[in-house]
């Protein structure tokens, strides 16, 4: 017997994840760094989103094909799907860009990552090397989002003004 048949509605099913997986990862990063746009400016949407795009080409590199195929097949997702990563590329980018658009990149790919480890798909080993891959769910892909998204808060009002005392973080920020 050969392998079990994927029922027509399997396969869409299937094509539609694996193609609108790239606009919900641009979405998300988008999401999470939109409270720095006021104090950094809109360029660190772009910090953000396109190493959330980019980091998938590793799927690419681990199947050593580019075929959907393939690169959706994988037993266990690449290894450079950890918060290493994230991290690395983060302090990276802060280096040469500054701290606004190193936390970008650092929160476009952690939203990525949280993304990945949400679904019921391959294993994402997100704190590789230091434990194995697996899956978190959709509730704590949550959690880890909406933390990204506060903390892009508090990164935010540290940019506007960093000689505001701790004190200052109880204020409404009214003050520009
Ligand atoms: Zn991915």
């Amino acid at each position: 017997m050969g392998p079990p048949r994927q029922t027509r509605a399997a396969r869409v099913r299937r094509g539609i994840r694996v193609y609108s997986d790239p606009l919900q990862h641009a979405c998300i990063a988008a999401a999470v760094v939109a409270p720095l746009v006021p104090t950094s400016g809109r360029r660190v949407l772009l910090a953000a989103v396109v190493p959330a795009l980019v980091i998938d080409v590793d799927h690419a590199v681990a199947a050593r094909s580019v075929r959907v195929r393939d690169t959706t097949s994988l037993a266990t997702r690449p290894r450079s799907h950890s918060l290493v990563t994230a991290l690395g590329t983060g302090v990276a980018v802060a280096a040469a860009a500054g701290p606004a658009h190193g936390w970008a990149a650092f929160c476009g790919l952690a939203s990525h990552l949280l993304h990945d480890a949400g679904d019921r798909a391959a294993p994402t080993p997100l704190l590789w090397p230091f434990a194995p891959a697996r899956q978190v769910g959709r509730r704590r892909q949550a959690a880890g989002t909406a933390a990204l998204a506060l903390l892009s808060v508090v990164v935010s009002r540290a940019m506007a003004g960093p000689s505001r005392g701790p004190s200052a973080a109880g204020a409404d920020g009214g003050g520009a």
